[in-house]
Formats: structure tokens, C-alpha cells, sequence
């Protein structure tokens, strides 16, 4: 097996050099926290990492006083940091209001103009099916861009788009992270340390992530209690892991196998 194919399901590869892959996620450092060290992997392995940030982060702190805007000018440059540590591309950043999202057409037709131009063989996002998941950014993300990526494919769908000159373009598979139901578990172990990293440049975020007591010990503190966890937390038969659940995209549906 060539050092650039490593990641399989069953028997099939998943990745290889050169492929393109898009994360659309709700808030500026979901990525990150799920899916950080598959990122990495990527990257190491050849892959080109792009991301699609749906809100705005405008409302991730308890500081009442905090102005919106200033917070979400923060989130974009924090995210610009952690993608930088695991070596991801172009950041697309669609600023809906934190909180606040609802399904729509709009959304949808977004994020297909955004699969349509980046042109991923992978699409990763949230998996709006996970049981009692309340957050609307996390579940309406996951909705939206898994219609976008069973739909981008087919050229009567937002036609507008086709005839303006953009191409349908059909990913070949989708990851959902942050799920109950995995069928691929994506071995880490070797980056935890850069997820880690990453992580830890969503400064604005530490607080509402960690307790007082360690932020208060500084950032060396509560990032080596961030790697005990990553390594503790995911874990399966002795490897660390970080799950998800694949699959095949057919067109307008996934291909349940
Ligand atoms: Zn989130």
C-alpha cells in the first residue's frame, strides 16, 4: 500500500494525495475539536483541507458586554490560526448568526455554489441525525450540507448557478463527525499534539471549554490536560481514534450499503 493511501473503510480508500476535501461546520473551531487530528492526517498525507464556517461565532462567551462583531472578527482570525497549525487552505466563512440557524434554500444553495466551486472528493460535517443534539447551528449545518452534498452533483438544482458558468460537481463520499453511529474510526494517534495546537488558538473559546482553576495556570497547563484527554477520551480497542460515519454519495441520497 503506497504511504499515501492509508486511510481505509473495509477495503476502500478514502484519501490519497492530491484530493480535495471540504469541512463545512457550524462555529469557528468544531473542526478542531472533532476532527482535528484527521485534518492533519490529511494534510500529511497530501490532501488538500479547505473549510466553510457557517455562523458567525458572534455569541460564544458569557461576557454580556462583549460586542458581537468585535467577537466574531476575533473567531475568523482565531480560526485562520488553527487552520494554519494543521495546514488547511481556503476559509470560507458564510456569517449567519450564531444561535440562530434555521433551514433554508438559501443556506443550502450556499453551500452547493461553495461544493460546486472547491470541487471536494470528501465532504465532512456535523451529523445532524445524533440523538438529542438541541444546538440548531450543529443540526441545521449537518442538514444543509448534506443536501448540498447529494445535490451539487445535479445540474437542475439552483440551475442558476450551472448557467452562470459554475459546474455540478458530485463529492464521491461525506464524513459526519461528531456522531453516535461510526463506521470509520481514523487512527491519531501521532497527531494529537497538532490538534491539540489547534485547539489552543481558539483563545476567546478556552473559558467556556476549561475550568477557572487551569486557565488560570496558563496555556502550557491546560494544554497538556488537553492531550490527557484527547488520549484518554478517543479511544478504541487501544488506538486513538477520532469516529465517524461514512458514507457513499449517490445522487440525491446517500448510498446505504
Ligand atoms: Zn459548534
Amino acid at each position: 500500500m503506497p504511504a499515501t493511501v492509508m486511510a481505509r473503510a473495509g477495503s476502500k480508500k478514502i484519501w490519497g494525495k492530491g484530493d480535495i476535501v471540504l469541512v463545512i461546520q457550524a462555529h469557528p473551531d468544531d473542526a478542531e475539536y472533532y476532527v482535528g487530528g484527521t485534518i492533519a492526517r490529511m494534510v500529511e498525507e497530501g490532501c488538500v483541507v479547505n473549510y466553510a464556517t457557517v455562523t458567525d461565532g458572534s455569541k460564544g462567551t458569557f461576557d454580556v458586554n462583549v460586542d458581537p462583531k468585535v467577537l466574531s472578527e476575533t473567531r475568523r482570525r482565531e480560526q485562520r490560526a488553527a487552520a494554519d497549525v494543521l495546514g488547511v487552505k481556503d476559509l470560507f466563512f458564510l456569517g449567519y448568526p450564531d444561535g440562530d440557524l434555521y433551514p433554508s434554500l438559501e443556506l443550502r444553495g450556499r453551500l452547493i455554489e461553495i461544493i460546486r466551486t472547491v470541487k471536494p472528493k470528501i465532504v465532512m460535517t456535523l451529523d445532524a441525525w445524533l440523538p438529542y443534539e438541541i444546538h440548531p447551528d450543529h443540526r441545521v449545518t449537518g442538514l444543509m450540507a448534506s443536501e448540498a452534498t447529494v445535490f451539487a452533483g445535479m445540474p437542475n438544482f439552483y440551475k442558476e448557478q450551472i448557467l452562470s458558468g459554475i459546474e455540478a460537481h458530485k463529492p464521491d463520499f461525506i464524513l459526519l463527525f461528531a456522531t453516535d453511529s461510526p463506521n470509520l474510526f481514523i487512527d491519531i494517534a501521532k497527531h494529537v499534539d497538532k490538534k491539540a495546537e489547534a485547539i489552543m488558538r481558539h483563545e476567546s473559546q478556552l473559558s467556556l471549554s476549561f475550568p477557572v482553576d487551569l486557565t488560570k495556570k496558563g496555556l502550557e497547563e491546560v494544554k497538556k490536560e488537553l492531550v490527557r484527554n484527547l488520549r484518554r477520551k478517543n479511544r478504541k480497542k487501544g488506538r486513538c481514534v477520532e469516529p465517524m460515519r461514512m458514507f457513499r454519495v449517490g445522487a440525491g441520497h446517500f448510498i446505504r450499503e
